[in-house]
């Protein structure tokens, strides 16, 4: 199976990469010393929100004394089998998501997908690992405005140290309005029929990397995309799942 080259980078991203790492032993959330591997300083690796009690399936955050299954899943049946993601949608994590996204600070990337590794390895133990891993692509006038595509820098990332190869050609997506502020209904419109296959990834079992994970709609769409094309065994690989009802 063919690994896929390498994203094309803007030299703003380049630029911005740079500057990101010069800063390196610093934590950039509280200005104290930290160590170059961590990027955070361990007080504020510790103060990280850590998804708790959550749904089984989804991994949506439950009330505590909820049932195993939040509403959703009680309703239907997802298309995906395993859910691994680590944080909640809460702050520092929040902003430094944003900050991310939307500001290039890709230094955050660096103990977010460290915690994501761990959570796998974990979940991975006595299970078999997907075969590849297939990042959420990006329109790509998305990508020429904002320059890299998250879900592919946190896929390349894990599979780094895996050794499982991403296909990032594998899907299209085509361009719709941004999912943030809409509701569930209207994200489930909005995401029907966003993607399209380039071709087959000719596996069996897939991994599907985003940044966050909101309602779902997103991600579910990719799953049927690609179980027409024989995968059967999809798991949803995140950093951070958002409270029931929140949008982003
Ligand atoms: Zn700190
Ligand atoms: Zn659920």
């Amino acid at each position: 199976m063919r690994q896929d080259s390498q994203p094309t980078k803007t030299p703003a991203v380049y630029f911005r990469v740079f500057f990101d790492q010069t800063d390196f032993a610093i934590c950039p959330l509280c200005k104290d010393k930290s160590s170059p591997t961590t990027v955070l300083c361990n007080k504020c690796l510790i103060s990280l929100p850590v998804l708790g009690w959550c749904c089984e399936k989804c991994r949506e955050p439950l009330p505590e004394a909820n049932s195993l299954f939040c509403r959703q899943c009680q309703k239907y049946e997802r298309p995906f089998n395993d859910c691994i993601i680590p944080f909640t949608y809460e702050p520092p994590v929040s902003n430094m998501l944003k900050q991310l996204k939307y500001g290039g600070r890709l230094i955050y990337l660096r103990p977010l997908v460290s915690r994501l590794a761990d959570s796998l390895e974990n979940h991975y133990q006595d299970k078999e690992w997907p075969q590849a891993i297939i990042p959420v692509p990006l329109h790509w006038w998305r990508l020429r405005k904002r320059g890299f595509n998250q879900s592919n820098l946190i896929a390349r990332s894990i599979s780094k140290t895996t050794g499982i190869p991403v296909l990032s050609n594998c899907i299209k997506k085509r361009r719709a309005t941004p999912q943030r502020g809409l509701a569930l209904s209207e994200r489930k419109r909005n995401t029907k029929n966003i993607f399209s296959l380039k071709r087959a990834p000719g596996v069996k079992h897939v991994a599907i990397v985003d940044d966050v994970m909101t309602t779902g709609s997103t991600v579910e769409e990719l799953c049927r995309t690609l179980k027409k094309t024989g995968v059967q065994t999809l798991d949803i690989w995140c950093l951070v799942r958002t409270p029931a009802h929140y949008t982003v």
